[in-house]
């Protein structure tokens, strides 16, 4: 066994639902195990309200509360938790692997990568200029500041609905803006908004660009396009929040593990092992079906326990 104090069995990058489960399940098997939480820890459910479908609370649970719980779950069985970005791997032909956060070097016998997904933008040039003053990905961080405004959500997935509804706690009216008039979202999830007297469903709508109000240099509108007929019409907006998906959060990895062609981490079929012995992928980053935080909890529990294996096969 290596002694050397920056030296780990497990080196848990991400600290979402499968990074803390896999630390929970790394740190009951006794194995030396540090969680690089990035800088805003905690992952997605960070920005969600009610996580209504993670079985055992029944009545609802925030998403932040529930983070804070994984988070020291993970603390009690003895997970070392370090608030850094990582900023260099070195996986591929490197043992032990080499992580590097915060500008100093760690060590690890195995590593489980688990730093989830980011929110996707619609990529049009006038977003980037409202960014933080009327475009948001964020209804939970920024519905506050649209209180009796009309706002528009983007997408037609679970995402899009939940951020709808949460916004008209707020909002005077949302408008609900879907390229098609078919719905990723679940059926619950599009009667509550097609039910909530506040939002309207445009289909066949998409923002074209996107308009600020001079004196204020914030949102004031939207071109709105029909993608039928490619017609656009003025809407006047104050808000415009973007609800369309999420990329995974691979980057590090580039050039030392294979991904798919939208970027998700390949692991090996029904493992968490990717193709490098040691190395181990759970959650959103490797997962473009479920996304749910049930299964990235799943994972990141499969992940550990695949570890503790690995580590049992070369340590003996
Ligand atoms: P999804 O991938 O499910 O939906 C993305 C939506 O955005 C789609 O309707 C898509 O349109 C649209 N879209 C994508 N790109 C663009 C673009 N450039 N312009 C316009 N529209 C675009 O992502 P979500 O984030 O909604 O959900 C991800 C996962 O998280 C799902 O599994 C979902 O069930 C889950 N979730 C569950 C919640 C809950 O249970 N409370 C809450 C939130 C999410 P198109 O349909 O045409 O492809």
């Amino acid at each position: 066994m290596n002694e050397n104090n920056m030296h780990y069995d497990a080196i848990i990058i991400g600290s979402g639902p499968a990074g803390y489960t896999a630390a929970i399940y790394a740190g009951r098997a006794n194995l030396k195990t540090v969680v690089f939480e990035g800088i805003e820890r905690g992952g997605q459910l960070m920005i969600t309200t009610d996580l209504e479908n993670f079985p055992g609370f029944p009545d609802a649970i925030m998403g932040p509360d529930f983070m804070e719980l994984l988070r020291k779950q993970a603390q009690k069985f003895g997970a070392n938790l370090i608030s850094a970005l990582v900023e260099d791997v070195q996986l591929k032909d490197a043992r032990p692997f080499k992580i590097t956060a915060d500008g100093k070097q760690y060590t690890s016998d195995s590593v489980i990568i688990a730093t989830g997904a980011t929110a996707r933008f619609l990529g049009i040039p006038s977003e980037k200029e409202y960014k933080g003053r009327g475009v948001s990905a964020c209804a939970t961080c920024d519905g506050f500041f649209f209180k009796n405004k009309h706002v528009i959500v983007v997408g037609g997935g679970d995402s899009a609905m939940e951020e709808a509804n949460f916004l008209t706690k707020f909002a005077s009216k949302v408008s609900l803006v879907h390229r098609r008039d078919v719905f990723k979202a679940s059926p619950i999830m599009i009667g509550r908004a097609k039910n909530n007297p506040k939002i309207e469903i445009l289909t066949f709508k998409t923002i074209a660009e996107i308009y600020g109000d001079p004196a204020t240099g914030t949102v004031a509108g939207v071109k709105l396009q029909d993608t039928r007929d490619n017609s656009i019409v003025d809407f006047p907006v104050q808000g415009i929040f973007v609800a369309v998906g999420h990329d995974p959060n691979t980057a590090l990895f580039q050039g030392q593990l294979s991904m798919d062609d939208k970027n998700y981490l390949i692991t090996k079929p029904d493992r968490t092992a990717t193709e490098i012995s040691g190395v181990f992928a759970a959650g959103d980053v490797q997962d473009s079906f479920y996304r749910q935080a049930i299964t990235a909890a799943g994972s990141g529990c499969q992940a550990a326990i695949e570890a503790e294996k690995y580590l049992e096969s070369i340590h003996g």
